[in-house]
């Protein structure tokens, strides 16, 4: 048994070995065998239409990178005609008008849309937990505990790590890519802010949010980026740089790479079992030719506290759009327009939702502008200063995605310090705009996924994806399976 990657569905598919419909079917049915939650909705009729299509352009000779390949997307995605929901009540049963740019990118490739994947409300949350439409199950969960699958894009994960879906969309503020791809045993990447277009792609904190891909590999994570990325008029951030293909560097040497190992990663609340194996998997590279050298980023511990005041400040501002007047839910009995926005956001949407508009409402009202909101870009500056520094003297910076291993689902729901807490290693890399990837690095002697985290220079992704993948030459941590994966293998 082994993984299945998109690299071999495509080979499979350019040697007539199997179809896009037979294969569209195959993930659909193992969708509807599963019980993870990984999925908030699928048309299983536009999808299999989509692999027809796929195939019929084969037939005529056409190709393209992704042609016929199922790619599963988080429900954060608008995609026209279909329900996006973004976890939320709020939007249950609100049909898209547009496609997101990524998404389209994805589809002009051929690449088939499998489904939308569940996630925490709105992009919040660490685990998975704060969905309206369900928790979702940890695929790696031993047989006495159900575990999360970490968040926000735990069902994107969730789908990957159980042979849902060969690939999925995720997105990334604070971690929400790395975090479950760590959880679940995946490569994850967080783009440079600016190279994936955020347009139809529900804002939370627009000056973080990245939209990346999760795969099995760092192959198929670049094969992925290629289609994804690109310059696009309707988002203003969007980066205006020539198209790359993020595959050529793949199979460079490492021969001269410095890694920086920076020391306040390894620090206090690290568990002992994550740090063992991350140290082993930093050596590994040694082998592969790199040099590794302890750097410093100093002002990392103000990572947490800046980002945990400008995302719930932007989320205050973007979230205002949903009032109950133009998308999905709106309460039933109200007396007058005040009283309609109050109840339709006080029944729409659920409490961690509500506890980051109160504190982001908060940070940005006057008085306390200057003292926090400011504060917190400034320090955010400090952080970015602190990555132009380090990579002054190192090519890569590695060390754990996060502190812990995935835990017991309702374990930490009612404490949103520890939840936040998750984060502490990969917000830093957004709030410095800089590409980062989670890629699998071992396991636990509860046998638990264990991520080793990657943060490179501005646009080096190519360069980063290069790293993971010769770690994945000489290593096989990413082709275990998940002990529920559906049929034993994926
Ligand atoms: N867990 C972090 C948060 O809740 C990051 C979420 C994300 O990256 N979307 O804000």
């Amino acid at each position: 048994m082994t993984i299945t990657t998109l690299t071999k569905l495509s080979d499979m598919l350019a040697s007539g070995k199997t179809s896009s419909v037979e294969l569209t079917q195959d993930y659909l049915s193992r969708i509807k065998n599963s019980n993870h939650n990984a999925f908030i909705s699928i048309d299983a009729e536009q999808s299999l239409a989509e692999a027809a299509a796929a195939d019929d352009l084969r037939g005529q000779q056409k190709t393209s990178p992704l042609l016929g390949l199922p790619i599963a997307q988080k429900d954060i995605f608008c995609i026209d005609g279909t329900q996006t929901t973004c976890g939320s009540k709020m939007l249950e049963g609100f049909i898209a008008p547009y496609t997101a740019t990524v998404v389209d990118k994805l589809k002009a490739q051929g690449s088939v849309n499998l489904g939308k994947t569940n996630m925490d409300e709105f992009a919040m949350g660490s685990s998975n937990e704060s969905s309206y439409f369900g928790a979702v199950i940890n695929p790696w969960s031993p047989a006495n505990e159900t575990l999360v699958p970490g968040g926000s894009s735990g069902g994107s994960a969730a789908a990957v790590a159980a042979g849902l879906a060969p690939a999925a969309t995720g997105t990334d503020t604070g971690g929400s890519i790395r975090q479950p791809a760590s959880f679940c045993n995946l490569t994850g990447l967080k783009p440079s802010y600016g190279r994936c277009s955020r347009y139809g792609m529900i804002a939370f904190a627009s000056s973080l949010d990245q939209a990346g891909p999760m795969t099995h590999t760092a192959e198929d994570a670049a094969l992925m980026l290629t289609a994804m990325a690109g310059f696009d008029q309707r988002d203003s951030t969007s980066l205006n740089v020539p198209q790359e293909d993020f595959s050529r560097l793949l199979n460079e040497s490492l021969n001269g790479l410095t890694i920086g190992v920076p020391k306040e990663f390894f620090g206090e609340g690290l568990d002992s079992e994550v740090a063992t194996l991350v140290e082993a998997a930093i050596k590994e590279y040694e082998a592969l030719g790199a040099t590794i050298k302890s750097v410093s980023l100093p002002n990392s511990h103000l990572a947490l506290p800046s980002y945990y005041v400008i995302a719930p400040a932007e989320a205050s501002s973007n979230l205002s759009r949903f009032d109950g007047v133009r998308y999905g839910f709106r309460a039933s009995d109200y007396t007058d327009l005040v009283d309609m926005y109050t109840k339709t956001r006080t029944e729409g949407f659920g409490d961690e939702v509500k506890r980051r508009i109160m504190i982001g409402a908060y940070a940005l009202s006057s008085g306390y502008y200057d003292a926090y909101y400011s504060k917190a870009q400034k320090l955010r500056r400090l952080i970015s200063n602190d990555f132009d520094a380090a990579f002054e003297q190192c090519d890569v910076l590695m060390g754990p995605t996060t502190p812990s291993p995935a835990f017991a689902i309702n374990s930490r729901a009612d404490d949103p310090v520890s939840m936040y807490l998750n984060d502490i290693y990969t917000i830093p890399a957004n709030l410095a705009g800089l590409p980062a990837a989670s890629i699998q690095a071992g396991f636990t002697n509860n046998n638990l996924p264990v991520g080793l985290h990657l943060i490179s220079p501005y646009l080096q992704e190519a360069k980063l994806l290069n790293i993971a993948h010769q770690y994945q030459q000489v290593t096989d941590w990413h082709t275990r399976i998940a002990p529920t994966a559906i049929g034993g293998s994926n």
